[in-house]
């Protein structure tokens, strides 16, 4: 029997949600196509993050090149670290990941060298899983995609492997639009690509797939959250340090969660509440869902934190979908030291700190006669002097190259009080990324089903139903002219246009028998299905069927497009539909 992946992607295939890039010429393997439902059903899912972390949370979107110069990539590490190891077979010459070969064998394969797994290859005696040849010597491939910016070849780029750098390059201006004021975030949707080795894994491990990324840069001295007393009685599946350890999950509340000091802190445990609220939203099954921490030897080692969203599914398992790290000052550290620019953000105080300053006032009616024109810098370069350049009873200054003797009694010293108004500090910053990809295809999954039912069409009894949530489903209503006559067509296409105008996507469908179309649109999701009848020749009505419960009232078509986009957008129940007739 198929399995739900098989299933699912039969279904994403046939009714235009999913296909293989490439598929006219032989296709090739970490490409997908969205088809024209899939397309719809992934921007709709892509709105509903951009509602959540722009419009809510106000982290306004940027869109940067997806081709990077070499620069960003050298700061970032992704030049140096961003590979895996390959292991390359020396009879069929099929390349694959040599942790993924030895993973039956070591709990932990992702942490050995290459030279360490090319040992335990050998020691083993593993052999190419296609046709048994022996496996070479492996070696660390970086996963990015090169290119050449201009002609030459002058300068060399990278296809981005991830969102993120965008940000954290557009930080010096970013500062200024936020008018230096932490905490401030900024997103990218858009597309990443990595030279994966072998993806075998169809929609989950892609060469070229989509991030939605936030970099939300936060004062390191206070990580708490001003909304976090709203989102702390949630309660999550919390797979921790610990927890993973002893092989166990908890469901456990945030506000608990921080308190035990498990979660680091309150910054992070709020994005961890607006990720389970958005995959909630989006239709992926919260009992399916799990929060991951990293272990201690996975965990970057600059993180202070980070968890990774994992959905559970069918075929895969627990697969990660969203990571989310408290990714401290290292990329603002790594970007000021490659671009050699000071990256950082002007702190004002609530209220003024007094410090204590020395200072060295040189005496210019010393100074002057004797330095003449030369006299302003040289006080300068004597201004600029610390404490222990002070200690001799000569003081040498330099300027303009020029070394000068000074007598240490043309200077004076005190310590002064002095008020500091603020301070230049490097953000913290905490960054959600998701792969909407691998959501997508969760959510298709989930709310796959099929089912029993008792309405028989064509003697079938069984139907597909795919349960997608209404703000998320493609095609969000289908009108069905009962039979296909003029008369029926009309009002139909009245209201077509009426949905239309409300920014309803509608599709219009009046071939076969209406247990077919029915299914038809069961099958992708379509949550509502509208009839025109005979009756609503006589009275204006049309009955609205509720995909899930096949329940249908009658409706007026008079306001049908409030009732719908109150159905699909404003959760009014679907007993309510068939009210004020
Ligand atoms: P990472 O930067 O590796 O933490 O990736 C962030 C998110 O991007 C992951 O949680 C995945 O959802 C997604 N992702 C990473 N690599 C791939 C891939 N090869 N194909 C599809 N999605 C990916």
């Amino acid at each position: 029997m198929a399995d739900k992946y098989e299933q699912v992607l039969e279904l994403a295939k046939r009714r235009g949600f999913l296909w293989n890039s490439f598929e006219l010429y032989g296709g090739t393997a970490g490409f997908f196509d969205y088809g024209p439902l899939g397309a719809m059903l992934k921007r709709r899912i892509e709105n509903i993050w951009r509602d959540i972390f722009v419009i809510n949370e106000g982290y306004y979107e940027i869109e940067a090149p997806t081709i990077g110069i070499e620069d960003i990539f050298i700061a970032s590490g992704h030049v140096g670290g961003f590979s895996d190891p390959l292991t390359e077979c020396q009879k069929c010459h099929e390349a694959f990941r040599a942790d993924h070969l030895v993973k039956e064998i070591l709990e932990n394969p992702d942490t050995l060298s290459a030279e360490e797994l090319t040992d335990v290859i050998g020691k083993n005696n593993v052999k190419c899983p296609e046709c048994g040849g022996k496996l070479g010597n492996v070696y660390e491939f970086n996963l990015m995609f090169k290119t050449a910016i201009g002609p030459g070849g002058k300068r060399m780029g990278y296809l981005r492997p991830e969102t993120a750098q965008g940000m954290f390059v557009d930080f010096p201006r970013l500062v200024k639009f936020y008018r230096d004021h932490l905490p401030f975030g900024a997103t990218q949707i858009g597309k990443a690509y990595r030279n994966e080795i072998s993806p075998r894994q169809g929609v989950i491990r892609l060469r070229e797939f989509t991030q939605a990324e936030a970099e939300i840069f936060i004062d390191p001295r206070d990580k708490t959250h001003p909304k976090f007393k709203d989102v702390a009685d949630i309660v999550m599946n919390l797979y921790s340090q610990d927890g993973q350890a002893n092989g166990e999950m908890e469901k456990m509340s945030l506000r608990d969660a921080v308190t035990n000091g498990i979660i680091a802190h309150e910054f992070l445990a709020y994005c961890l509440a607006l990720t389970h609220q958005f995959l909630v939203r989006v239709g992926v099954s919260p009992e399916k869902t799990r929060f991951r921490q990293h272990m201690k030897d996975e965990m970057a080692h600059y993180a202070a934190d980070c968890w990774d969203a994992e959905i559970l599914s069918d075929r895969f398992g627990w697969v990660e979908v969203v990571g989310i790290a408290d990714r401290t000052d290292f990329d603002l550290k790594a970007h000021a030291k490659q671009s050699e620019k000071e990256l950082s953000v002007y702190v004002s105080y609530d209220t003024p700190k007094k410090v204590e300053k020395f200072v060295v006032k040189p005496d210019m009616g010393v100074l002057g006669p004797i330095f003449k024109g030369k006299a302003g810098k040289v006080a300068n370069a004597l201004k600029a002097l610390r404490l222990e350049e002070l200690s001799g009873d000569v003081i040498e200054v330099t300027v303009n190259g020029e070394k000068i003797k000074i007598n240490k009694d043309s200077v004076k010293f005190e310590t002064v009080t002095e008020e500091i108004h603020g301070e230049n500090i490097i953000p913290h910053v905490i960054e959600p990324s998701f792969g909407i990809d691998r959501i997508t295809y969760s959510l298709l999954e989930h709310s796959y089903f099929e089912e029993e039912t008792k309405e028989k069409v064509d003697d079938e009894g069984i139907r597909i139903v795919l349960r997608l949530p209404p703000e998320v489903a493609p095609v969000q209503a289908a009108v069905l002219p009962l039979l296909s006559r003029d008369e029926l067509r009309k009002p139909g296409n009245e209201i077509v246009a009426k949905l239309r105008r409300a920014g309803i996507l509608v599709s219009f469908d009046d071939s076969g028998t209406i247990g077919r179309r029915y299914r038809r649109n069961d099958e992708i999701g379509t949550p509502y299905s509208i009839t025109v009848d005979y009756q609503t020749l006589e009275d204006g009505t049309v009955t609205i069927r509720d995909r899930d419960t096949m329940k249908q009232v009658r409706a007026n078509i008079s306001d049908i497009e409030n009732n719908i986009f109150d159905l699909i957008y404003r959760g009014k129940s679907f007993d309510d539909a068939g009210k004020g007739i």
